[in-house]
């Protein structure tokens, strides 16, 4: 079964790549003074990919006996309504809850207390479920077990919980906790919608561009380079960057596609586990897509945002947009502002606020420090009808 520890050699493409607008930069050379050569003690959470392909009562019945076998033999259940049957052959339940929409940091803590005499919070569900579900874990002090519905960003093996505090509220990104442990159904997997997995693809796109942004910063003598936390978020990207070369439609989503996704995602979270912080895999594409949500709501799932939000990275750093857009063209993932129901206006907007929803991380943006109508410039030479 594929784990994080064991992506060490993912397999590189042989054959030579068209320029993607995407390239990973050099890893700079490790500091001589031996600060930095401590040994990386994070544990990869150890994940499993259901061996049954197309029948997800096989795969439920594998969840239980599974989840029995890795010592939840009671755990609290955190259900969405895409994971109820998923959940239904668990055993030895000694609670259960369903965020639903009412997902917020208050409804993980009124959880917690009713967790606590459980042997784990086992979260079954897309990724707000799973974020409110890493709430209701730590408040009860006891492991949390990831079983995802969904593919569509790399939060699904992090520690971070992006939730609102209160109904209607801006979502927060919160320290919360990993998964020791993670469970993917490819029956439920495979019959997910096939934006949430280009998301998950999306989401992955920004690590080389993020990459990029923490060599900037490190050249600037602002932050140093964990060498562990880089090299898994390059790994990750590696295993997806074949998929920018080819149209990706529904035909395509197979049981290879899905643990080829589930690597990479797991991989990248691992990343930002060894670090703490989300650098590795997190840049002014991740700002660009805040913004968007900080001024207009949502307006796609983040690593939809995210990718589209990479076009403007990818022209700061002064890559290959075409070559790029087309990439994203074959993903299926946005690309123009129209596609997220932005004007001209919006984007400017967007790309004056970004800036500020994360204060002191240095990306290419800082470095631009684009004025008004520098930021009109741009993007009317990103899209000229926008
Ligand atoms: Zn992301």
């Amino acid at each position: 079964m594929p784990g994080a520890s064991e992506l060490a050699a993912p397999s590189a493409p042989t054959r030579a790549l068209p320029p993607r607008g995407l390239e990973l930069p050099v890893l700079p050379p490790e500091p001589l003074d031996g600060v930095y050569l401590v040994a990386c003690t994070t544990t990869p959470p150890r994940t499993t990919l259901s061996a049954s392909i197309d029948d997800e009562n096989d795969a439920a019945e594998e969840l239980a006996s599974w989840l029995r076998a890795n010592g939840a033999e009671q755990p609290f259940l955190v259900t969405s309504a895409h994971g109820r049957q998923l959940g239904r052959g668990i055993t030895g339940v000694v609670g259960a809850a369903a965020p639903g929409a009412r997902a917020t940091q208050a409804w993980a803590q009124a959880q917690s207390g009713r967790a606590r005499r459980a042997d784990a919070v086992v979260a079954i569900g897309g990724g707000r479920c799973l974020d409110a579900a890493k709430l209701v874990a730590v408040g009860a002090g006891i492991p949390f077990v990831a079983v995802p519905t969904q593919l569509s960003h790399d939060g699904v093996c992090s520690p971070v919980a992006v939730l609102p505090r209160a109904m209607g509220g801006l979502a927060e990104s919160l320290e919360a906790v990993a998964p020791q442990v993670a469970f993917f159904s490819r029956p439920t997997l495979i019959r997910s919608p096939l934006a949430s997995l280009r998301a998950g693809i999306g989401d992955l796109l920004s690590n080389p561009l993020a990459l990029h942004d923490w060599n900037l910063a490190f050249e600037a003598g602002l932050e140093q380079i964990d060498h562990t936390a880089w090299n898994l978020s390059a790994q990750s990207f590696r295993l997806i960057e074949p998929l920018l070369g080819e149209r990706l439609g529904p035909e395509h989503v197979d049981p290879a596609l899905i643990g080829l996704l589930v690597d990479a995602l797991v991989t990248s979270g691992f990343a930002m586990m060894v670090l703490g912080t989300s650098r590795p895999v997190s840049g002014a594409e991740h700002k660009i897509s805040h913004a968007i949500d900080e001024l207009f709501g949502g307006r796609a799932h983040h690593g939809a945002q995210v990718a589209f939000a990479s076009l403007v990275s990818v022209a700061l750093h002064g890559f290959d947009v075409e070559s790029f857009r087309a990439g994203l063209v074959n993903l299926g993932l946005p690309h123009h502002p129209r596609q997220l129901g932005l004007s001209h206006d919006d984007m400017v907007a967007v790309l004056q606020r970004a800036p500020s929803t994360r204060p002191g991380r240095f990306t290419v943006l800082e470095r631009a420090a684009l004025d008004g109508s520098a930021t009109g410039a741009l993007v009317r030479s990103l899209w000229a009808d926008a």
